[in-house]
C-alpha cells in the first residue's frame, strides 16, 4: 500500500494535442443523476466536429445499452448504442469467449436477464445445473438468491463466480448512494469460501478491449476519461495508455496521489480539448 501523498501542481493538466479516441465514463464524468455537468456538451461538440472516435464506459449493470445512448441523446449528448459499452457488453463477451453454453445463474436486473437470454444463454434457478453465478448489481437482492448461489457454489461445487462490477456502491446527486455488486459478491463469498475467478468492469481492461473492439487505434492514441482513481484511472495505468481524471465526481484533487501522477487533471471536461 502506498502512503496518501497528495501532488503539488507540477504535472501538466490538460493534453495539449487531439487524441484518436476518447473513452468517457459516464457517472461523475458526464452527468451527475440526471444532469449534464460542466463543459460535457460544448466537448462532445468539439469532438465530434474533429472527428474523433467517442466511447461511453460504464460499470453499470441496471441499464441496457440502448436505454443509455437514449438517456445521453435526451440529455442532448449524441451517442449511439454501438458507442456504449457496459458491463452487460463484457459479461456477455466474457461468457461467449469462455463459457459458450453455459448454464447462468444471475442475481441481476431486467435488462442483463434479458441480454443473456437473447445472447441464446440458459438461466437456471436449479444449483445442480449451474455453471456459472453471476454477482451484480441487484436491487431486487435477498436471501432466496443467496441460497441458490450458496447451493450451486457450495453444496454442488460445479459453478464458477463472477462479477458483473467490483464497485462497492453507485454514487447518487447529494453525497448518497446504493449498495453495488461488491456487497453482493462479498455476502456469496463470505458464506462459500468461493472467490470470485472474474470481475467485467473497470478497472478489468476487458471495458477497454470491448469499447475499442473492430477499431484499429493503437492505445497510446486514446484517452480515458474519468472520475474514479481506481477504476477508470487505475484501468487506462495498468494498460499504458492516457488518462485523465476529472474532479466533477467522486475524486479531488488533493486525492489524487503520485500512483496516479501520469494522468491529465481536469477541473472541468471541457479541459480535454486542446487550447489552439
Ligand atoms: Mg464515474
Amino acid at each position: 500500500m502506498h502512503a496518501v501523498t497528495p501532488l503539488t501542481d507540477v504535472y501538466t493538466h490538460r493534453p495539449q494535442a487531439f487524441f484518436d479516441a476518447y473513452l468517457f465514463d459516464l457517472d461523475g464524468t458526464i452527468y451527475l443523476g440526471d444532469e449534464v455537468l460542466p463543459g460535457v456538451r460544448e466537448t462532445m461538440t468539439a469532438l465530434r466536429e474533429a472527428g474523433k472516435v467517442v466511447r461511453f464506459l460504464s460499470n453499470n449493470p441496471t441499464k441496457s445499452p440502448e436505454q443509455y445512448a437514449e438517456k445521453l441523446t435526451a440529455m442532448g449528448i449524441e451517442a449511439q448504442v454501438s458507442e456504449i459499452t457496459n458491463t452487460i457488453v463484457t459479461t456477455l463477451w466474457w461468457l461467449r469467449t469462455h463459457h459458450p453454453g453455459a448454464t447462468v445463474y444471475p442475481i441481476a436486473e431486467v435488462p442483463l436477464m434479458t441480454a443473456l437470454s437473447e445472447a441464446g444463454f440458459t438461466i437456471s434457478e436449479d444449483p445442480s445445473r449451474i455453471d456459472v453465478v453471476i454477482s451484480s448489481y441487484d436491487r431486487g437482492f435477498g436471501y432466496s438468491k443467496l441460497q441458490i448461489a450458496f447451493d450451486a457454489l457450495w453444496f454442488y461445487k460445479r459453478a464458477i463466480l463472477i462479477e458483473t462490477n467490483p464497485d462497492r456502491y453507485c454514487p447518487f446527486p447529494g453525497g448518497r448512494g446504493e449498495p453495488d455488486a461488491a456487497a453482493i459478491t462479498a455476502a456469496i463469498e463470505a458464506c462459500t469460501q468461493v472467490k470470485c475467478v472474474a470481475s467485467m468492469g473497470k478497472p478489468s481492461e476487458l471495458m477497454v478491449r470491448a469499447g475499442l473492439a473492430g477499431l484499429d487505434i493503437p492505445l497510446d492514441r486514446c484517452v480515458m476519461v474519468g472520475d474514479r482513481l481506481a477504476t477508470d484511472i487505475r484501468m487506462a495505468l495498468n494498460l499504458g495508455m492516457p488518462a485523465a481524471v476529472v474532479f466533477t465526481g467522486e475524486t479531488k484533487p488533493q486525492d489524487v496521489t503520485v500512483d496516479y501522477a501520469n494522468a491529465y487533471r481536469l477541473d472541468t471536461i471541457d479541459q480535454l480539448i486542446p487550447l489552439s
